[in-house]
């Protein structure tokens, strides 16, 4: 059966790796007419395969949230035959209804960024699209139904604003997420959401929540140090049993997706711009048309 289920996370799929808690194949980057993607791994469950891509290294290789090649990302996966992509990553809570260690389904966001290639299609109009719905619907409701499952709390919705980084934000600048409707403030998914959308590949952004953004209170949630959730052992031990859940996560929602027929519209977004431009079947010559 062919791998159609990917997802896009962080170190930490180096660090399971090396422990030996994800089983699989190394496939290391692959060549893109963007560059290399990040590192990639073929994961084995009893259920499915899936494909887990490293946004960025780990330790001193790390690369800064304006500095990950999200197009090679992107493009990679696509070039591989994923249809679903699930992105991971970390976020600080600016709402008081969220809390460390929980999980958030991000159903909107507020891209703050940029410094970061934002579309495949620089030289012609196949970017022009609707971003409503923000993320595949029914790609949510399958992450939904697994973590219910699996027992983890959850939020089935929120807003993301997403930052460049690497630097967290400022004081004021969280009291001004908060007022644009900003529920959590992250540095991942953009613009890598907007280019898989472009791509027609079904893309769902789950953030787990690592320490409370900062507004300059002394007051929790809304105060505190850096990652200062992470000092206390409940804080702790919640962020490292959701992180250490990822392939579980992942694999379970690789199973589901691929015996669900697809409702959504995902893979027809760019039917539009098919019938006006008399655009190709292969999508990889769409990335050239506008080149030629
Ligand atoms: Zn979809």
């Amino acid at each position: 059966m062919p791998v159609t289920t990917a997802c896009i996370t962080g170190g930490e799929i180096h660090r399971q790796w090396q422990a030996g808690s994800i089983r699989g194949e190394f496939l290391g980057p692959q060549n893109t007419p963007f560059g290399p993607s990040g590192d990639l791994f073929l994961a084995n469950s009893e259920d499915a395969q899936y494909y887990l891509l490293a946004r960025c290294g780990i330790g001193l290789a790390k690369t800064s949230p304006s500095g990950i090649n999200h197009r090679a990302n992107i493009y990679a996966l696509k070039d591989l035959g994923v249809q679903c992509v699930l992105a991971w990553g970390s976020g600080a809570a600016i709402t008081h209804s969220v809390a460390v260690g929980d999980i958030v389904i991000l159903d909107d966001v507020i891209d703050q960024t940029n410094l970061r290639d934002i579309t495949f299609f620089e030289n012609s109009p196949l970017g022009f699209l609707r971003q409503f719905p923000v993320f595949c619907p029914g790609l949510r409701r399958i992450v939904g139904e697994v973590l219910h499952d699996i027992r983890l709390i959850y939020h089935g919705a929120a807003t993301a604003a997403i930052t460049a980084g690497p630097r967290l934000e400022t004081p004021a600048e969280v009291r001004a997420l908060a007022t644009m409707g900003a529920e959590i403030v992250t540095h991942a998914f953009a613009p890598e959401m907007f280019l898989a959308k472009e791509l027609q590949m079904c893309y769902s952004a789950l953030c787990y929540v690592m320490n409370y953004a900062e507004a300059g209170s002394r007051q929790p949630p809304l105060g505190g140090a850096l990652f200062e959730s992470m000092e206390t052992q409940n804080g702790a031990d919640r962020i490292a049993g959701v992180v250490e859940s990822i392939g579980r996560i992942v694999a379970n929602v690789a199973s589901v997706a691929q015996e669900t027929t697809s409702t959504c519209m995902c893979r027809q977004i760019q039917n539009q711009h098919i019938e006006q431009y008399g655009l190709p079947e292969d999508w990889r010559q769409w990335i050239t048309q506008g080149e030629v």
